[in-house]
């Protein structure tokens, strides 16, 4: 595999360096020459002029391009002009096919569908390498459907995009059809001697507070902890509902689990309810995090994933990063998270508007990453990968300032939860006992009444208490007291995990249970036993009465508590010491 790489400089030098690569090719043995045209000059005229071109100098070579924020050439950014790389694979064995199809919400199903025909017929394909125009539209079932493709197969690729990232224009084309603002192409390659391994690189890192996905629905993320999700962007970055909220936005994307991974998942748009536009789907019931980037950290996500690259050995290496990154490390320095790959191997791509990569079988749109690919024919040479080293040595001193100000968020954000579990859990709890106080025992029977799920009560009573306090002291009641909630949470509580007990009052004590009434029964029993068992220093054995009664499917809480209450009563009235059922 041999790869050319040059700026478009005008129709003359384009046909010189054509004539080259011909040269080159029909010099030896070639398969086939894959042409890859990256723009970031929004003239279609243009390309349609170069792509015609290729095809008259070199008929059998494949082109694939399309519209960028930036191109990558040598392992760096080249703003405001038009990439060309050549790819000839030089083994027999190699296959390439191209094809193109067009792509919109309707028309998903049926591209799809004739992609995995084409998968099907042509059992040699190892890699599809991939360019889609995606701007205001979900690719999730187009995600799904690649993930439902052979296993082995990689799948890397990324978005069109425009020169100016605000503008919605993005376009892709191949030799497979024309230049076209709803398509995507698909370059298929394969044969038992080409090799691709893909990884991606983010270096950005979860910051400070979890919200928790309460509410969305495909690709629109509605609310946050029970709030408009925008809000997450206003209160926290100042990051206002205005035209630049895309652009604001963009480098700080949340960190959410997505396949049984984590990812980057950015905003496109955020709508007059609140709600946010994602570029996929966002899972309900998951956790996100808004995330950071600092430049140490990224460069040193280069520096590890980039040796996985290099022991790899691969011959061409294709870039497909995030136009955030652009945007958040500057023209001047976007070169230092590519650069180093250059140095393994001739290195290309371009700044995409999500970044797509199959990872362990599960296929993902990413953002705000740089997807790395990795390709060779053969066994790699091991000359290729002397050299791989990512200077961070320069960021230190910045990066102590923004770890810093993020560890500061984030251990005060540690704190701040931690007081805030105690806070809740002390709202909920009975300082005498630990045992849940009368509010929350009531809200949890209610719950649970309304679940439907079966729930038997217990309430209980002392029996002549206001003697115990009388006769040895106050102390020795709350002694008593306490006996009595400690039976109750090891004795039944701990083995149920759905069941609760709380304090009624006084010496009143509520047991919620999740089974049907003969179990309770027993259960009961054994509380009036168990506690009549307690010999106390001073007040020596006590009863207890108990009433017990199963909710009812459809009863109010109410009713059932006031039916708990009288066979209570009924207990007491009856000669205490037992427990009575209604
Ligand atoms: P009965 O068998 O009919 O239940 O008679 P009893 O004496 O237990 O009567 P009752 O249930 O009405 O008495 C409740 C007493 O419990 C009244 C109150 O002084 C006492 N008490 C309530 N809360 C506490 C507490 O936290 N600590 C102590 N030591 N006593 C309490
Ligand atoms: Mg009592
Ligand atoms: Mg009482």
């Amino acid at each position: 595999m041999k790869q050319f790489q040059f700026r478009y400089n005008g129709a003359a030098a384009l046909g010189r360096e054509l004539r080259k690569i011909r040269q080159w090719s029909r010099s030896r043995m070639t398969s086939a020459a894959v042409f890859q045209i990256f723009t970031a000059v929004m003239d279609p005229e243009q390309i349609r002029k170069i792509c015609g071109r290729i095809s008259e100098e070199i008929p059998e070579a494949l082109y694939m391009g399309c519209s960028s924020n930036g191109n990558i050439l040598e392992g760096t950014l080249e703003s405001d002009n038009i990439c060309i790389t050549c790819t000839v694979f030089e083994y027999a064995s190699t296959q390439v096919k191209m094809l193109q199809y067009p792509i919109s919400d309707a028309k998903v199903d049926a591209t799809m569908q004739a992609l995995h025909e084409e998968l099907e017929a042509n059992p040699w394909v190892r890699a599809i390498e991939l360019l889609v125009t995606i701007r205001g539209m979900s690719m999730t079932k187009f995600c799904d459907r690649l993930q439902a493709e052979r296993e082995d197969i990689a799948v890397f690729g990324g978005g069109a995009f425009a020169a100016d990232i605000d503008n919605n224009a993005a376009w892709v084309f191949s030799s497979a059809g024309p230049c076209t603002d709803n398509a995507v192409v698909f370059l298929l390659m394969g044969g038992d001697d080409l090799h691709v391994r893909t990884t991606h690189i983010t270096g950005w890192k979860p910051l400070g507070k979890a919200f928790h996905v309460t509410r969305a629905e495909g690709s629109t993320l509605y609310e946050l902890d029970g709030r408009a999700a925008y809000e997450a962007y206003y209160k926290y970055l100042n990051i206002k509902n205005n035209e630049h909220f895309f652009f604001n936005s963009l480098e700080f994307p949340f960190y959410l689990e997505h396949n049984g991974m984590k990812i980057l998942r950015a905003p496109i748009a955020s709508n007059p309810d609140g709600s946010l536009t994602m570029t996929s789907n966002i899972d309900e019931n998951v956790t996100a995090h808004l995330a950071y980037g600092d430049p140490w950290t990224i460069l040193n996500s280069v520096r590890v994933d980039g040796q996985v690259i290099r022991d790899y050995m691969p011959e061409v290496i294709h870039i497909y990063s995030c136009a955030a990154r652009r945007t958040f490390w500057g023209d001047s320095d976007i070169g230092k998270e590519s650069m180093p790959f250059e140095h393994i191997a001739p290195t290309s791509g371009f700044y995409t508007s999500s970044e797509f990569l199959r990872t362990d079988g599960k296929m993902n749109q990413h953002n705000v990453t740089m997807v790395v690919a990795a390709l060779r024919e053969g066994e790699g040479s091991g000359e290729t990968s002397s050299f791989f080293d990512v200077d961070t040595d320069e960021y230190s001193g910045k990066v102590s300032l923004i770890t810093r100000l993020a560890k500061f968020i984030d251990a005060a954000t540690e704190e701040l939860e931690e007081a805030n579990r105690k806070l809740v859990q002390m709202a909920v709890t009975d300082g005498l006992t630990g045992l849940y106080n009368r509010k929350e025992i009531q809200r949890m029977i209610s719950e649970r009444l309304e679940s439907g799920k079966p729930m038997t009560l217990i309430m209980m009573d002392i029996d002549n208490f206001k003697s115990v306090n009388d006769t040895y002291g106050h102390n020795e009641g709350d002694r008593v007291i306490a006996s009595l909630s400690e039976l109750l949470r090891h004795g039944i509580t701990e083995h149920n995990p759905d069941g609760a007990a709380g304090r009624w009052g006084g010496e009143e004590f509520m047991l919620m249970l999740p089974y049907p009434l003969e179990y309770a029964q027993l259960a009961a029993e054994d509380i009036r036993k168990d506690f009549a068992a307690i010999a106390f220093p001073y007040a020596g054995h006590r009863t207890i009465s108990l009433g017990v009664t199963q909710a009812i499917p459809g009863e109010s809480s109410d009713a059932l508590l006031v039916r708990v209450d009288k066979a209570l009563y009924e207990a007491k009235r009856t000669g205490k010491n037992k427990y009575i059922v209604y």
